[in-house]
């Protein structure tokens, strides 16, 4: 491809939720932009996520960075935004649909619950709290739980959704190219820049900035048991549930149920540090069973639903950051950085997104081609 251009154009490494989305923003700003990508949908981590819109900090992966929290909060309100149009677009895959949490204590017990409830109240719509929550459509109500809310948000089917998003992309004229980036970024930057004819590089790789940014990133390993939600054997179930947990240090008592698109359900979760392997199954990782065992005591009427025949479980690598998501330019080079997502990566993906695209548009308004000190740190 002959990449000589007028326009100001963007290699963007990933072609994950957050690289198509990011993709797409520089678009609407004028930007035209490579997309490289190893590995695509369905072969991604982006294809595996629950992709429940989540208020910060998610319940799979805490972050108590305050700075980063800030951020979080706002790029997840552009989502919510962002999503409840889509929504209205039947082939994006995209629902708002109501998600109740359950709790084990009062809510005022606990300062981290009770401050993250507040803020949905405020800002999220369709909440309500209340103890008729508990019990309420077939829930059992004799497993301890004594307090709920419940608010709207957006569930996406990440089967439709990522093959929607890069129709998208290549309707937009952007190139899509099948390819592995190797190597520090900083090292191949100006390489990079002129084998894509770019000004800018838009580093949304996932795990795989260990290698292109030098992180030491790691995965929380995830997994979700895949039910029909046909209506046959059960009825539909058009709501999400989760049970969070009491001590935010453990993840692995978590209740995540969330209806898939039009004919499944998802259940979940797990969050295993650093577990790199994806062989794990309901016949050969205890783990795995026990979020079977969890949901249906939670929810019993889900025993009568069928495993997805074809693909029980799912299983997928969080690309987890301890500074939780680098979204950052780096002073004195043409690089940004939007990874290291973790548990939040859809819920996150139309907010990092616009603020990428943002800060590369102001570099072009500028006339300069590097980023300045003013870079944001994660
Ligand atoms: C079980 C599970 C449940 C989850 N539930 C939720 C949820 O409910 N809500 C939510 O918001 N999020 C959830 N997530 C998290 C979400 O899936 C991730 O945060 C998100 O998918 C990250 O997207 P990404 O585009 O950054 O990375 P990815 O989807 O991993 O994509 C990375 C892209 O970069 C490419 N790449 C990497 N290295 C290179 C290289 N060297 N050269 C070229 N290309 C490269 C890859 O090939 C790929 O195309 C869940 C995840 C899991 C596993």
């Amino acid at each position: 491809m002959n990449y000589s251009s007028d326009k100001l154009h963007a290699l963007v490494i990933g072609a994950g939720v957050s690289g198509l989305t990011t993709a797409l923003c520089l678009h609407e700003r004028g930007i035209t932009s490579t997309v490289v990508g190893e590995k695509f949908s369905p072969h991604i981590t982006s294809n595996v996520a629950g992709a429940l819109w989540e208020w910060p900090p998610a319940v799979c992966g805490y972050h108590h960075d305050e700075i980063s929290l800030a951020r979080s909060k706002a790029w997840c309100m552009t989502s919510f935004r962002k999503f409840e149009t889509l929504a209205a677009i039947p082939e994006a895959g995209v629902y708002v649909r109501s998600v109740t949490f359950y709790f084990r204590n009062l809510i005022e017990e606990n300062e981290f619950h009770l401050t993250k409830m507040n803020e949905i109240e405020a800002q999220v719509p369709g909440f309500v709290r209340g103890t008729h929550l508990i019990g309420d459509n077939g829930v059992n109500p004799h497993i301890g739980l004594i307090d709920a809310y419940r608010h709207l948000a957006p569930m996406v089917d990440t089967d439709v959704y990522m093959k929607w998003l890069l129709q998208r992309v290549r309707a937009a004229g952007i190139e899509v190219v099948a390819r592995r980036i190797a190597g520090d970024l900083h090292d191949n930057e100006a390489a990079l820049k002129q084998e894509f004819g770019a000004d800018v590089i838009v580093n949304c790789s996932g795990l795989g900035a260990r290698e292109l940014a030098g992180e030491s990133m790691y995965p929380l390993r995830g997994a979700v048991i895949r039910l029909v939600n046909d209506g046959t054997r059960m009825p539909k179930l058009t709501q999400a549930f989760c049970v969070s947990h009491d001590n935010v240090t453990s993840d692995q008592d978590i209740v995540f149920i969330v209806p898939r698109g039009e004919n499944r359900i998802v259940l979940g979760a797990i969050a295993e540090a650093d577990q790199w392997s994806t062989d794990i199954g309901l016949h050969n990782y205890e783990p795995v069973r026990r979020i079977y065992e969890r949901c249906t005591e939670f929810l019993p009427m889900l025993k009568d639903a069928e495993i997805d025949p074809v693909e029980p479980v799912r299983v997928g690598l969080r690309p987890f950051r301890k500074g939780n998501v680098r979204l950052e330019a780096v002073t004195g080079t043409s690089i940004i950085h939007n990874y290291g997502h973790g548990g939040a990566g859809v819920t996150f993906s139309w907010g990092c997104a616009t603020e990428v695209a943002e800060r590369v548009a102001e570099l072009f308004d500028s006339g300069e081609t590097q980023f300045g000190a003013c870079a944001l740190v994660a």
